[in-house]
């Protein structure tokens, strides 16, 4: 980290932890925690510096309520600029600008407003200082989503919550003419709150043509769809395999809201698109000694339910499926105390209910098995694991 950015971030811990514990400070704290998160995004001096510019000389609405800083030894916002430029001028070129995004990389909100210069809120932000137009599209909502064809093609929705949009409204116009314009277009995609995955710059490959899409009140009307593809070819972004479960459960939540009649009314125009993504996972690899033992010591007979399991695998064994009380993904090991052995029924029920009367039940044929097998190593590793 820059020390410049270093030193600002501590001064404002200072200002913090000032403002939280001063009665008379404290109906400032959410300002400075507000201050603080944005200072975060911020990663070099450079840009630290020109913040802080837009300060100088009390030129700020809240300039007098924090005069006060002056007196515990903190640098208020309005001397921060002509601070940073005296004991960090070798510091002050160091910048992030646009060519310092990487096509792929997680970017926050603010990072984004602060490095190409436009509004933090909206999906589509035009920006004069940077002569750009930053493009959103959240995988959010399905009534709104914009996806990738097979051939690299985003038919991205224009401007305009309610009514039939118009291409003359607000950015729309600013997209339809950046070509002309020598506006160059930035693409952002979101899945998850504050997280936006940069796919680098696109620009308008096709006609822009109208869709008709239901509005926020309901109504069919007519949207704009702009096609875009990617300047540099490149190929897909990589997306966190979390982030596209976290953005189907959130469509979900906005269907499960809808009638019947309206889901049908969606199904009957959905074109058979299947869309492909490229997803990072991590996979955790499980030991397939410990999974035959654990199916082998439930002989049959599911560890959750105690039916007999529902069928034969093509070998002829009973087919169970092994399963981690405390699973990988939480920390849990892959040992014998810790793996049950259980029916296709029982696993789903386990992974969608996450009920803690069936995880107590798992625990206590953990510890029958071990004690059947007076395998007290054991016994002192499962009483650690399970001990609350
Ligand atoms: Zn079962
Ligand atoms: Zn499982």
């Amino acid at each position: 980290m820059n020390k410049g950015v270093e030193f600002v971030l501590n001064n404002c811990e200072k200002t913090l932890k000032l403002v939280s514990e001063v009665e008379e400070y404290k109906h400032l704290k959410h300002k400075v925690v507000r201050e603080y998160y944005y200072l975060k995004s911020i990663k070099y001096t450079g840009n630290m510096y020109e913040h802080y510019l837009k300060y100088k000389n009390g030129n700020h609405k809240y300039a007098k309520a924090f005069e006060f800083l002056d007196n515990y030894g903190i640098i208020s916002n309005e001397k921060m600029a002509d601070y940073l430029k005296e004991n960090y001028f070798n510091e002050l070129n160091n910048f992030c600008t646009i060519d310092d995004f990487i096509i792929g990389n997680i970017y926050s909100n603010n990072e984004i407003a602060s490095t190409f210069k436009c509004s933090n809120m909206g999906g589509m932000r035009r920006s004069i200082a940077t002569n750009s137009l930053v493009l959103i599209a959240k995988h959010v909502n399905p009534l709104y989503d914009d996806q990738w064809t097979e051939d690299g093609v985003l038919n991205y929705t224009g401007m305009g919550t309610t009514g039939d949009q118009s291409i003359s409204f607000g950015q729309n116009k600013t997209l339809a003419t950046s070509k002309q314009n020598d506006i160059k277009v930035y693409l952002f995609e979101s899945y998850k709150e504050n997280e936006y995955y940069y796919c680098g710059e696109v620009e308008l490959c096709g006609s822009i043509f109208t869709a008709k899409e239901l509005d926020a009140d309901g109504n069919l009307r007519n949207v704009l769809k702009f096609p875009l593809h990617r300047i540099d070819g490149s190929n897909k972004t990589i997306i966190n395999i979390e982030d596209i479960e976290n953005s189907e459960k959130e469509k979900a939540k906005v269907v499960r809201k809808l009638s019947q009649e309206e889901i049908k009314e969606k199904v009957k125009n959905i074109k058979s698109n299947v869309v492909t993504k490229e997803v990072k996972t991590v996979y955790r690899e499980r030991n397939q000694f410990i999974a035959e033992y654990t199916k082998n010591r439930a002989n049959g007979i599911c560890d959750l339910c105690r039916e007999p399991a529902p069928f034969l695998d093509k070998n002829g064994k009973p087919y169970l499926e092994s399963h981690h009380v405390i699973t990988l993904a939480n920390g849990g090991p892959d040992v014998i105390y810790n793996t049950v052995a259980i029916c296709p029924n029982c696993h789903r029920k386990i992974h969608v209910l996450n009920n803690r009367e069936d995880t107590k039940k798992l625990e206590k044929i953990l510890l029958k098995y071990l004690l059947a097998d007076e395998d007290e190593a054991s016994i002192i590793k499962y009483n650690e694991l399970f001990k609350e």
